[in-house]
C-alpha cells in the first residue's frame, strides 16, 4: 500500500451546501445525534485508544460536518496549542480522525486570531457554519487562511539531500522546506529554497503529495527535484547541517537500524511519507 501523509483523508463530510443555511445548522445542532468536540489544553482531546472525544452539544460555534448522519460541531477554543508540545500528544492520534483534528485545530485557532475585520477594524461575526467571518460595517468577507509551504527531496545519483534544523531532536534529519512567497509558483519556490538553503540548482520539480499542517494553517506541498551537482553550500542561518544520504542509509533510518546515520522525521510528518515513497519507488 502506498504510504499516505498523516492528516490526509476525507475525515468528515464537510456538507458545504448546508453551511449557507443557518436554520438548517441550528436544527442539526439540536439533533439528538449531534456531537461536540472536547478540547484539552488547547488541542482536540485524544482518548487512550487514539480516537477523538465527543460529548453532547452545548456551544455549536463551528459546524465541522457530518459523520454519516451525525452532525459534528466544535466550540471556539479559548486558546490553541501551536507549539511542539502538541507533537507528543498527537503521537497516539488515530489516522482516521487526524483530518478532523487538523480541521478543528486550524479553524478554531483562526477564529481566535481573526475576531476583527482586516479591512476596517470592526468586530466580525461568524457565518457559513464557522467557515467564514463577515464584517457588519464594511461587508468584507474573511475566509480561514491556508499558507502553502513547499517541502522537498532533492535527488542526486540515488542519494537524497536532508537537513537538520537546530531545534530538531538529536540525530534527526528531514526534508528542506519553506513558505511559498507572493507571486511565486510551487516549482519556483522549491528551486529557490534549495538554492538559498543548500546552494544547489535543481530541475524536474515534481509534485508528490500534500498534507494539511494545522500549526497554525499550513498546507505542506511535497515535491521532488533533481540536483545538477552534489556540491552543497549550507545556509547555517537556516540549517545546522545538510548532507546527502544514500538509499541504503535512508533505508536503515526508516527501518530503525542502530547503525542508521540519522533519525528520520516522525510518522505524522509528510517528510516521512516522502522518504517512504522514495525508498519504495
Ligand atoms: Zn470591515
Amino acid at each position: 500500500m502506498r504510504p499516505e501523509p498523516f492528516f490526509s483523508g476525507p475525515g468528515l463530510d464537510r456538507a458545504d451546501p448546508l453551511r449557507a443555511d443557518a436554520e438548517a445548522i441550528a436544527r442539526l445542532a439540536g439533533s439528538p445525534k449531534a456531537r461536540q468536540l472536547v478540547w484539552s489544553e488547547g488541542l482536540p482531546a485524544i482518548a487512550e485508544d487514539g480516537s477523538l472525544v465527543w460529548r453532547e452539544v452545548s456551544a455549536p460555534d463551528l459546524f465541522l460536518g457530518l459523520d454519516r448522519d451525525e452532525p459534528r460541531f466544535t466550540a471556539i477554543p479559548a486558546a490553541v496549542e501551536g507549539s511542539r508540545a502538541a507533537f507528543g500528544v498527537m503521537s497516539n492520534l488515530s489516522p482516521d480522525e487526524a483530518p478532523i483534528f487538523a480541521a478543528a485545530l486550524s479553524l478554531g485557532g483562526w477564529h481566535g486570531r481573526h475576531r476583527f475585520c482586516a479591512t476596517c477594524g470592526a468586530p466580525t461575526s461568524i457565518v457559513r457554519g464557522g467557515w467564514s467571518r463577515t464584517c457588519p460595517r464594511c461587508s468584507a468577507e474573511h475566509y480561514p487562511r491556508v499558507d502553502p509551504v513547499v517541502i522537498m527531496l532533492a535527488e542526486y545519483e540515488d542519494s537524497l539531500l536532508l537537513g537538520r534544523q537546530p531545534q530538531y531532536p538529536p540525530g534527526r534529519y528531514s526534508a528542506l522546506a519553506g513558505f511559498v512567497e507572493a507571486g511565486e509558483t510551487i516549482e519556483d519556490a522549491v528551486a529557490r529554497e534549495l538554492k538559498e538553503e543548500a546552494g544547489i540548482t535543481v530541475a524536474d520539480v515534481t509534485y508528490v503529495a500534500s498534507q494539511p499542517w494545522p500549526f497554525p494553517s499550513s498546507l505542506m506541498i511535497g515535491c521532488s527535484a533533481r540536483a545538477s551537482a552534489a556540491e552543497l553550500t549550507i545556509d547555517t542561518a537556516e540549517l545546522e547541517d545538510g548532507r546527502w544520504f544514500s538509499r541504503e542509509e535512508v533505508a536503515a533510518a526508516l527501518h530503525g537500524d542502530h547503525s542508521a546515520p540519522f533519525q528520520p522525521p516522525p510518522r505524522f510528518a509528510i517528510a516521512r511519507t516522502l522518504l517512504e515513497r522514495w525508498l519504495a519507488a
